[in-house]
């Protein structure tokens, strides 16, 4: 039987997977990826997590306020997902993150929010999933000022979720602790990612859909599941050289060591 993946970032609460959850599980299963960590986007998405990750085997949930969303989001919120922090399903503080993209009037907010991420991540021991859109400068700023004031920096470790370069982004992530999330986008035509990859150390790779977003070649453009994280780790066999389980046991190995899972 081929070896086992982990898909490390999926968003199985989405209402895209509404109707057909339990087919989506299923499918993932038979495809072998044995493992799923939902990530938040506000707490109702932790609050419906939850709910799946209880139905069903080999799925695990974050806990934390996406970028996007802070500008709706209130400060008691931060303190409600911190909340989940400590259940048995909970294996990761995220994601957080920054995203200069879309709207650049929230920055400030989406600092402190990070900042607080940072921190819980910290104090909790659970790995950070952070989010980075055209925001890599300040968020490496964020995370080294943080370490620098922290009484326990050696504890900060984590995700640096979607990938996409270039190398010396991916580098400094990983000098400050961090793993880099390869989702579908490196099995695009000249994928930025794809070419920052081979100067990264396979000890920090993990795979990743981001499902409902993102679906690699040759579903792009349709809706992403976690089934799907196989095209990703064929890819990655080919930019590596090796064969697609030599790619799943050494993910695999890092995302369960990550989430202790
Ligand atoms: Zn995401």
């Amino acid at each position: 039987m081929a070896a086992t993946l982990i898909d490390t970032h999926v968003h199985l609460s989405h209402r895209k997977y509404s109707d057909d959850i339990d087919d989506v599980i299923a499918r993932a299963h038979e495809a072998g990826v044995d493992h799923m960590v939902i990530p938040a986007i506000d707490i109702e998405s932790i609050e419906i997590a939850l709910q799946i990750a209880e139905r069903h085997r080999g799925i695990y949930v974050m806990a934390g306020i996406h970028p996007s969303h802070t500008k709706e989001a209130a400060e008691e919120d931060l303190d409600r997902a911190a909340e989940f922090v400590g259940h048995e399903l909970v294996v990761g503080v995220g994601e957080s993150g920054l995203d200069y993209y879309w709207d650049r009037t929230f920055d400030e907010k989406q600092q402190s929010f990070l900042r607080f991420h940072i921190r819980l991540a910290i104090s909790s021991g659970l790995p950070l999933i952070l989010h980075n859109r055209e925001a890599s400068a300040d968020l490496l700023a964020v995370i080294a000022d943080e370490l620098d004031s922290s009484s326990h920096p050696e504890r900060l470790r984590g995700i640096f979720h979607c990938f996409s370069g270039p190398a010396d982004v991916g580098k400094a992530a990983i000098e400050l602790g961090f793993h880099l999330g390869i989702g579908g986008n490196v099995t695009y035509k000249n994928s930025p990612t794809r070419e920052a990859l081979p100067a990264m150390p396979r000890e920090r790779i993990v795979l990743e859909t981001d499902g409902p977003f993102l679906a690699p070649v040759p579903y792009r453009g349709k809706r992403n599941e976690p089934a799907y994280v196989r095209y990703v780790a064929e890819t990655v066999a080919e930019v590596w050289r090796c064969s697609v389980d030599e790619v799943a046991d050494v993910t695999t190995q890092n995302a369960r060591a990550l989430f202790s899972i």
